[in-house]
C-alpha cells in the first residue's frame, strides 16, 4: 500500500509510546513504577461525573452544533471573561475532543505548505508533528537553559523569516514545568504583533501553578486586548479538571478565526462527545466546586513537586534539573550518565526501565535527547521508589 505526501513525516506520538509499553509490562506482571503519564492521578470530581450521569438520563445523548453547546460555550467564555478582566466573545470559543484537536483546527487552517512556525523547545512532542501535518514546517527554538529554556525576542529573532506565520508558546509548560510571566508574555507579543505573526498559547497546565495561592499561572488573555497579537488560546477540560478521558478542550480566537475552526471540525469530527460537554458545563460553572477540585490537586501538586525537588538535592546532588513552577513534571539532564559523552536519553531510559523497572520519557520526544522528564503526577511512595531505583542505577554506576 501507499501513503500519501500528508502522511509522510507522521510518527506515533512518543510519550503515548512509552507509558503504552509501560502499561503492557505492568500488565504482564513486571514491578513497573510508570512515572511517564501525562495525566493527573485522581479521578474526575464527582460533582462533574453526576452531571454527565444526569445529562445522558436525560437525553443529552445527540449531535450538537460542531463548535458545541451554547451553553458549554458561554460558561467557557465566562470562565476566561472572570478570570481575566476582559469581554470575552462566546462565539470565538470552538468546543473540541480535546486540545489536540483544538491545536490541529489551529495548524490546518493557519499554515500549509511553504509556511513555518516558531516552537518554543523544549516542546510538548505533539506540536511540531501538527504543523508538519498540515505540511508547513516547524522551526524550533530554545530559550537559553538559565532562563529555563523560556523563549525571549533575541531568540525569536535568530530563527524568524519571510515564512513566519505563527508562535507556540506553552505556559505552564510541559516538559520543563517553566511559567512565563506576565511581563514576558507581554514583550513576546509585542514582538510577535509588530511583526504580524499569530502567537498561540496552550494554558492547559494553567491551574497547576506553584506560584499563587489559587493555583492559577498568568495567561496570555490577562493582557490588554489591544497589546497582543493575534492569539489563539488553547486550554480545556483534561489537566484542570482530570477529564483527559472525557476529550473536552476548547480555543478561543476571533470569530473569524474561530468559524474556519468550526468548518473544518464540522468535517471531521462532528462536536465532542455531547455527555462530556454536559459535565464540562458544570465544570466550568460551578465555580465553587471546581474550585475545590482544583485546590486539591494543586495543593497535592505543590507537595510532591517538593517532594520531587527534595529527592533530587539528596539522592541525584550532581544532575542539572529545572524547579517546576508549575505543571506536573520534573525536567533533568542525564547526559553526564553517558560514557564519554556518547549515548542518548532514549538509550538510558530504556535501560532504567529494563533494569529498574521505572519508566521515564526521554528528551528526545520533546527536542533535547539529553534531558528526561519524570512526571510527578503519581503518589508519594511511588515517587520516592522511583528515585531511589534511578539513584539504584546511577551508583552502580551502569553506563551505556
Ligand atoms: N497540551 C499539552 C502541553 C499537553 O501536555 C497535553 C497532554 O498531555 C495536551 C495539550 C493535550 O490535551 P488534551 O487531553 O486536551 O488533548
Amino acid at each position: 500500500m501507499s501513503f500519501s505526501a500528508n502522511i509522510e513525516k507522521l510518527k506515533p506520538s512518543a510519550t503515548i509510546a512509552v507509558s503504552t509499553l509501560a502499561k503492557s509490562l505492568a500488565a504482564e506482571g513486571r514491578d513497573i513504577v510508570n512515572l511517564s503519564a501525562g495525566e493527573p492521578d485522581f479521578d474526575t470530581p464527582l460533582f462533574i461525573a453526576d452531571a454527565a450521569v444526569q445529562g445522558i438520563k436525560s437525553g443529552h445523548t445527540r449531535y450538537t452544533p460542531p463548535a458545541g453547546l451554547p451553553e458549554l460555550r458561554r460558561a467557557i467564555a465566562a470562565h476566561l471573561g472572570q478570570r481575566s478582566g476582559r469581554e470575552i466573545d462566546w462565539q470565538g470559543v470552538v468546543v473540541s475532543a480535546g486540545v489536540k484537536q483544538a491545536l490541529f483546527n489551529a495548524f490546518f487552517s493557519l499554515c500549509g505548505p511553504g509556511d513555518e512556525v516558531l516552537v518554543a523547545a523544549p516542546y510538548w512532542t505533539t506540536y511540531p508533528d501538527l504543523v508538519l501535518l498540515a505540511r508547513a514546517e516547524p522551526v524550533t527554538v530554545f530559550g537559553a537553559e538559565s532562563n529555563s529554556f523560556k523563549v525571549v525576542p533575541s531568540d525569536l529573532e535568530r530563527v524568524v523569516s519571510d515564512n513566519t506565520r505563527g508562535l507556540v508558546l506553552n505556559t505552564p509548560c510541559n516538559p520543563t514545568g517553566a511559567v512565563y510571566s506576565l511581563e514576558e508574555l507581554k514583550i513576546l507579543s509585542a514582538w510577535a504583533k509588530e511583526r504580524e505573526l499569530w502567537i498561540l498559547s496552550d494554558e492547559i497546565y494553567r491551574n497547576v501553578y506553584f506560584g499563587a495561592e489559587d493555583y492559577a499561572a498568568p495567561g496570555i488573555l490577562d493582557l490588554p486586548e489591544e497589546e497582543v497579537s493575534n492569539v489563539i488560546l488553547v486550554d480545556g477540560a483534561s489537566k484542570s479538571y482530570a477529564m483527559t478521558g472525557w476529550r473536552v478542550g476548547y480555543s478561543y480566537s476571533s470569530v473569524e478565526v474561530a468559524q474556519k475552526f468550526t468548518a473544518l471540525q464540522s468535517q471531521i469530527t462532528s462536536n465532542t462527545a455531547t455527555p462530556s460537554q454536559v459535565a464540562a458545563i458544570e465544570a466550568f460553572s460551578n465555580i465553587e466546586a471546581a474550585s475545590s477540585a482544583i485546590n486539591e490537586m494543586g495543593s497535592a501538586f505543590l507537595r510532591r513537586r517538593d517532594l520531587v525537588v527534595a529527592l533530587m538535592d539528596r539522592l541525584l546532588p550532581d544532575v542539572p534539573y529545572l524547579r517546576p513552577e508549575g505543571a506536573f513534571y520534573l525536567y533533568f539532564r542525564v547526559d553526564g550518565f553517558f560514557e564519554g559523552g556518547e549515548g542518548d536519553a532514549t538509550a538510558w531510559c530504556s535501560r532504567l526501565l529494563q533494569e529498574q523497572g521505572v519508566a521515564l520519557v526521554p528528551g528526545g520526544a520533546f527536542g533535547d535527547d539529553r534531558w528526561v522528564r519524570l512526571s510527578f503526577s503519581a503518589s508519594d511512595a511511588l515517587i520516592e521508589d522511583a528515585f531511589e531505583r534511578i539513584a539504584a542505577m546511577v551508583e552502580a554506576k551502569t553506563i551505556i
